[in-house]
């Protein structure tokens, strides 16, 4: 009957069933791997998108909508953009490591950078198609 006195602070292992610590991080019966409620979830978040470096997010959104650009020449602004906020983001994240942020700039200057060329290039070769005909 010892073990009703602490019953408060133990749960059952997820994988063995055997009575341990809450506070536990691993199954001493096991070796299971627990993870406390709420512990993991905030740094997955905060890892992936860059919220302090908005830069980097305005060169990531941009540089995704940049493929309309390759087909709409009236979208051609979105890639510049993509490209000076990435160039932005990419001097923050190098200034402030703990902004994060460096993959969404860079998505954003690559991508802005394509979108950008094969966009002038399309506008050309409209802008050709248009004045050669007769
Ligand atoms: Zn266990």
């Amino acid at each position: 009957m010892s073990t009703i006195e602490d019953s408060d602070d133990r749960q059952p292992c997820p994988v063995c069933g055997e009575s341990i610590k809450k506070s536990a991080k691993v199954c001493r019966h096991c070796g299971e791997k627990l993870t406390p409620k709420g512990e993991s979830q905030g740094d997955s978040t905060g890892g992936l998108i860059p919220y302090k470096n908005p830069p980097a997010l305005i060169a990531y959104y941009c540089g995704l909508f940049s493929l309309l650009a390759c087909l709409i020449p009236i979208f051609l602004p979105l890639p510049v953009v993509a490209v000076v906020a990435g160039i932005k983001g990419l001097k923050k994240a190098k200034a402030e490591p703990q902004v994060k942020g460096q993959v969404h700039a860079w998505i954003g200057v690559i991508g802005g950078g394509l979108c950008g060329l094969v966009g002038l290039v399309t506008t050309v070769g409209i802008v050709i198609a248009l004045l050669s005909k007769p």
